[in-house]
């Protein structure tokens, strides 16, 4: 009677095949619990129609679309979410929304992503776009409302981003549709605080994470 060697290696799976697949219950379900936590969005009820990425304006920027978001959180891809440019190109038009037919608030998740990237470590892949949605946070925690011109203003003073338009070549152009808009009266040139500041603090503290 011959044996064939059968070595203990060759009766294991592929070990390099298991270490690279991302498994749902690998890292899937502690951030698919979170974001459904705090977002309160039936991301499990996405079954990649791609009704929302078809509806969505900016996709062919984005690279991670907006339906492979929402698997991506079902599959646990924290990551990748973070690191992507999707999370900063997003308008937050909510078309993709509007077309779900699971009713899925895929722009809200988008957002919340975004807010999350911004209290991480994690450097943006778009850092203008980063800055400017961190500028326009700052002002909304000010006033409770945002004024454009006093919004231009802050995102211009933020490190390197006057520098970097001038290189771009859009400042002039900036400068001369802000013009324009003041002519037809459509700047206020002082910013007003809106009567619900404290609420829109409370929320947005809320929605953080913070403890109230
Ligand atoms: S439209 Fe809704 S169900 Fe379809 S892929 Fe997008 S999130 Fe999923
Ligand atoms: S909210 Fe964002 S992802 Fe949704 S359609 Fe608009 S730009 Fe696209």
């Amino acid at each position: 009677m011959t044996h064939n060697h059968i070595s203990v290696q060759d009766a294991l799976p592929e070990q390099t095949d298991k270490k690279e697949r991302k498994l749902i219950g690998d890292r899937g379900d502690y951030f698919l619990n979170r974001i459904v936590g705090e977002t309160e969005e039936n991301i499990s009820a996405c079954y990649q129609c791609e009704r929302c990425t078809n509806a969505c304006p900016v996709c062919h920027y984005m690279d991670i679309k907006p339906h492979q978001v929402i698997r991506y959180i079902q599959m646990g891809w924290r990551e990748e979410l973070m690191h992507s440019s999707t999370i900063w190109v997003c308008l937050s038009c909510e078309m993709c929304t509007t077309y779900c037919p699971n009713e899925v608030g895929v722009a809200e998740t988008i957002n919340h992503l975004r807010n999350m990237a911004v209290h991480s470590s994690i450097t943006p892949k778009e850092r203008h776009l980063a800055v400017f949605h961190q500028t326009f946070m700052e002002e909304l925690m000010r006033y409770g409302r945002v004024n454009e011109l006093w919004l231009m203003n802050a995102f211009n003073l933020k490190p390197k981003i006057l520098k970097e338009k001038i290189q771009m070549g859009t400042l002039k152009e900036e400068i001369l549709l802000g013009l324009t808009l003041l002519k037809k009266g459509r700047l206020n040139l002082l910013p007003r605080k809106s009567k619900a500041i404290k609420e829109i603090k409370k929320i947005y503290r809320m929605r953080r994470g913070d403890i109230i």
